[in-house]
């Protein structure tokens, strides 16, 4: 567009210089764009009872599985185990491996996507709109944790108090470690009994 003077503009030149191209993104709003990268994530603390439920079902298949990870072997079996689980965690919940989960308390919101990695509740920064102060497009995975814990059974287990991160199990199997300590306990509680 021209102005007053006749002039071609500085924005009407850009805009001719644009190259034209068959694909034009669907959405072009890049704060849209932002949003959608946690949108799967927030589905899941929105859905935070159905997937406790869920994993419980899981969990409890795992353990009575435990006599095959037995025999094949839990080192053997953690590298097929891990793949799967790296995978769907990663979509639900853009988890991060840490090796240790802890998503049935923390409303199915994974707390390693806080930049500052806090395991027990938010920081002081969180802003008035209840997203995070150092990634203002991101909704503080805290103020999430709470949100899902309030429609799970076991919600009040935000309220424990979590160890600090053990580093040396990153990358490993939540999903086995969790089923290995299941299975020892009730192992221990049997011997227990019969004695
Ligand atoms: S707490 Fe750890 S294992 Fe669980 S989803 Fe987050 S990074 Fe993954």
């Amino acid at each position: 567009m021209a102005d007053t003077s006749g002039r071609v503009t500085l924005a009407t030149r850009v805009k001719r210089a644009a190259a034209r191209l068959d694909y034009r993104p669907a959405d072009v709003s890049p704060q849209r764009r932002v949003q959608r990268r946690y949108s799967i994530r927030l589905w899941s603390v929105r859905h935070a009872r159905f997937l406790e439920r869920l994993y419980n079902l899981f969990a409890d298949l795992f353990l009575r599985l435990h006599p095959v990870w037995k025999t094949i072997g839990y080192q053997r079996a953690e590298a097929p185990v891990k793949f799967v689980e790296k995978r769907v965690k990663g979509l639900l919940f853009d988890c991060r491996m840490c090796g240790q989960c802890v998503l049935s308390s923390t409303g199915m919101s994974c707390p390693m996507n806080c930049p500052k990695q806090l395991r027990n509740g938010p920081c002081g920064g969180v802003r008035a709109n209840g997203h995070c102060e150092v990634e203002p497009d991101m909704p503080c995975v805290w103020v999430k944790a709470w949100e899902g814990s309030r429609l799970m059974r076991g919600g009040d287990a935000i309220k424990n108090v979590q160890k600090p991160v053990d580093q040396s199990l990153r990358e490993t199997s939540a999903w086995l470690r969790v089923t290995a300590l299941a299975a020892a306990e009730r192992e221990h509680k049997r011997q227990d009994e019969a004695a």
